[in-house]
C-alpha cells in the first residue's frame, strides 16, 4: 500500500540545510497497524504528513497503492487525500462552529457525497460510537475522549483505505485514551490499514509493528 524509498526531508536556512528524515526506506502492505515512535522533534509527524499527502518529500520516492506520488499534481492530492487517507490528530481538531453531526458530515460534503446517502452514513457513525444522543451538541460541550471519538467518525465516515492518528491519545485521560486505541485496534481488525504516531510503548504494543525516527533516520523493531 504504501512504499517510501530513500526519503529525505530538510529545511534550508541562510547558511545551513537541516535534515528532518534521512534516506528513509518504509514498506507498508494493506491491513497494517504500525506506530511511529521516537523523541520530540525526530521527524515523526512530518513523516506521517508524507504519507497523507500533507507534505513532500525533497528526495526519495513516494508511492501509494502503486502510484508515484509526485507524479499527482496538486489537485489530484487532495483529492486522492480526501477520498483515501483518514486523519486524526492529537488536538481533535473539530470545527467549534459546528455541531457534532456536522463535523462527522464535513468530509462527505467535500467528496460531493448526496445528501440521502450522508444522512445515512453519519447515523451510522453516530450509532456505532454510541454518540447518538450527542449529535446536536458543539465539541466544547465534550468531553475529550468524546471528542476524540467524533473526530474519529469523521476521519472513518468515508470509508478511507488509511487512517492516519498523530497522537491520537496525546491530550486524554489514560481511560478515555485506552478507550480509542481499542477502538483503533478493532477498526485495524476490521481491515482498516492504521499509522499511529505515539510516544507510549504501551499504545505502541495495540499495533502489530514498531519503527523508530531517530536524528531523522529509521529504524525497525524486531
Ligand atoms: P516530531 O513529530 O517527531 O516531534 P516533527 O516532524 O514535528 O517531529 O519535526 C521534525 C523537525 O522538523 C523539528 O526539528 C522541527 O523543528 C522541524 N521542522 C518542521 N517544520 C519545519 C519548518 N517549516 N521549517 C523548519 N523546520 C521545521
Ligand atoms: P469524561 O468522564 O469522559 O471526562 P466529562 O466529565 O467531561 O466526561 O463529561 C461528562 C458528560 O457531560 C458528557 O456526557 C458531556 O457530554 C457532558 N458535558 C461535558 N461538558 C459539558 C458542557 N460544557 N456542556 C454540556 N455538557 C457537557
Amino acid at each position: 500500500m504504501i512504499q517510501l524509498k530513500n526519503i529525505d526531508k530538510y529545511y534550508d536556512a541562510k547558511f545551513q540545510r537541516t535534515f528532518v528524515l534521512k534516506g528513509v526506506n518504509l514498506d507498508i502492505n494493506q491491513g497494517e497497524f504500525v506506530s511511529i515512535m521516537g523523541p520530540s522533534g525526530a521527524g515523526k509527524s512530518t513523516l506521517l504528513n508524507i504519507i497523507g499527502f500533507l507534505d513532500e518529500p525533497n528526495e526519495g520516492e513516494y508511492l501509494f497503492l502503486d502510484q508515484p506520488a509526485n507524479q499527482l499534481k496538486e489537485k489530484q492530492k487532495v483529492q486522492y487525500h480526501r477520498s483515501h487517507i483518514g486523519f486524526i490528530f492529537q488536538a481533535f481538531h473539530l470545527i467549534e462552529e459546528m455541531n457534532v453531526y456536522e463535523n462527522i458530515e464535513t468530509p462527505l460534503v467535500y467528496r460531493g457525497v448526496k445528501g440521502k446517502e450522508r444522512k445515512a452514513l453519519v447515523a451510522e457513525m453516530l450509532d456505532r460510537f454510541n454518540i447518538v444522543a450527542k449529535k446536536d451538541l458543539f465539541p466544547s460541550q465534550l468531553s475529550g475522549g468524546q471528542q476524540q471519538l467524533v473526530a474519529i467518525a469523521r476521519a472513518i465516515v468515508g470509508s478511507p483505505k488509511l487512517l492516519l492518528a498523530d497522537e491520537p491519545t496525546g491530550n486524554l485521560h489514560s481511560e478515555q485514551g485506552q478507550m480509542i486505541m481499542e477502538l483503533l485496534k478493532k477498526l485495524n481488525d476490521e481491515g482498516m490499514t492504521i499509522i499511529q504516531v505515539t510516544h507510549s510503548e504501551e499504545n505502541a504494543k495495540y499495533g502489530n509493528r514498531i519503527v523508530r525516527l531517530k536524528d531523522g533516520y529509521l529504524k525497525e523493531d524486531e
